[in-house]
């Protein structure tokens, strides 16, 4: 789940990293009143869940409330990467000297959280690591014993950060890893860090991914998501317990289990096809759910053909059949269907599709062969 730089920056001020004084607006009489509140120069910052807000213009600096205003009328207005702008955030503004970059992601390969640090701040980050990848530091966190302080010292002299800072910044450091851990981040990030006028280090922007499996324990941060924000596919596959991830290719996917519907996704590349999305609708799934999965998959446009995967076991294939024939009446698919059923009440599974427009496959190679090459037909059902 991704929170939104307001959200990300407050958490960060709980564990003492310093951030600018502001508050989020709706509407651009709001953004003028917290301009007024502050004072003097004030930074209108739109709140949308996508990076390079600042170069798509989404992030101007106002002189007095009545150009906060202004820019907060132009920036509820926009959309950004696709995404509508319903927030901005007002904030006191900065007078920049140096961006430093500051970060904490998994480093799965290690095991272990890594710190990333650059002098080369502000900036897209993921443009200095294909670029000019040494100007990246990178330190690996020891998570029983947290982040040592000689750690943060090495990451302040390596990026070349002025000694008066070090202490600040070892706060700083250990303030992000205390986020981090506490809230089962899987990333968090701050860029820029800045050193303002005054030579304070100052987090001017934040970012944190938390992991959706540790949101069971965290009620406070589960109900920060910002469903407007996310893929309606994705919300909806949410409040039907199914796991979905969206691809680009034209296949779509139903699976029970997630390495079926990864073998699925594999084996539908082996025979040149692409899939739409990963799918799994998990174990015994019921009719509804599985009506609702098939919505899912055809709300995207880019499908061309849908394979159905199912391996019996707790999920009874009659149930699954039954769920698909709901959901056809309800959404009456344009684009050819392959069936595979096997398993607990396949027979009765079949039996149920027998009279729908489905083309049926007893194997998986067979299913992802036909698949393919429905998707590939010009025209779709029928062609
Ligand atoms: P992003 O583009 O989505 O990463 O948004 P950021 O919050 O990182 O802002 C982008 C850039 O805008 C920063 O790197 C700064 O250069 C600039 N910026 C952001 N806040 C301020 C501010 O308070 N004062 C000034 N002068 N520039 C700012
Ligand atoms: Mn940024």
């Amino acid at each position: 789940m991704k929170l939104h730089e307001y959200q990300s920056k407050q958490i960060f001020a709980k564990y003492g990293v310093p951030i600018p004084k502001g508050r989020v607006a709706a509407t651009a009489s709001e953004a003028r009143q917290i301009a007024e509140e502050l004072g003097g120069r004030v930074v209108i910052k739109s709140q949308v869940l996508v990076g390079g807000r600042g170069k798509a213009g989404g992030i101007k600096v106002a002189k007095d409330p009545a150009e906060a205003e202004k820019f907060a009328t132009q920036i509820l207005a926009m959309e950004i990467k696709g995404l509508p702008v319903r927030k901005v955030l007002v904030d006191e503004a900065s007078a920049i000297e140096q961006e430093i970059y500051l970060g904490i992601t998994n480093d799965r390969a290690a095991k272990k959280p890594v710190m990333m640090a650059s002098a080369a701040g502000g900036v897209d980050i993921e443009e200095v690591a294909a670029t000019t990848p040494e100007k990246i530091i990178k330190v690996h966190i020891d998570p029983l014993l947290g982040l040592r302080d000689y750690q943060a010292r090495d990451i302040a002299a390596s990026i070349d950060l002025p000694r008066e800072n070090w202490r600040e910044f070892g706060q700083i450091a250990n303030g992000l890893w205390g986020a981090y851990k506490a809230t089962d981040s899987t990333l968090a990030e701050i860029n820029p860090l800045v050193i303002n006028k005054n030579k304070k280090l100052v987090a001017l922007d934040g970012k944190m991914l938390i992991d959706d499996n540790a949101l069971m324990r965290h009620h406070d941060l589960a109900e920060m998501r910002d469903t407007d924000e996310e893929a309606p596919s994705e919300t909806e596959a949410r409040k039907y317990g199914l796991s979905f991830i969206k691809l680009d290719g034209n296949i779509g996917c139903m699976v029970n289990g997630a390495g079926l519907a990864m073998t699925s996704m594999d084996v539908i590349k082996l025979f040149g096809g692409e899939p739409a999305n990963f799918l799994d609708i998990g174990g015994g799934a019921g009719a509804d759910k599985v009506a609702a999965a098939m919505r899912i998959i055809l709300s995207d446009p880019n499908v061309k053909a849908v394979l159905y995967n199912i391996f019996g076991g707790i999920t009874r294939c009659d149930e699954v059949a039954k769920g698909i024939l709901a959901a056809m009446e309800e959404v009456k698919p344009e684009v050819p269907m392959v069936v595979r059923l096997v398993g607990t009440n396949a027979e009765e599974g079949r039996a149920l599709l027998a009279d729908a427009d489905m083309i049926t496959a007893d194997t998986l190679a067979d299913a992802a062969q036909k698949a393919v090459a429905a998707a590939q037909s010009p025209g779709g059902k029928g062609a």
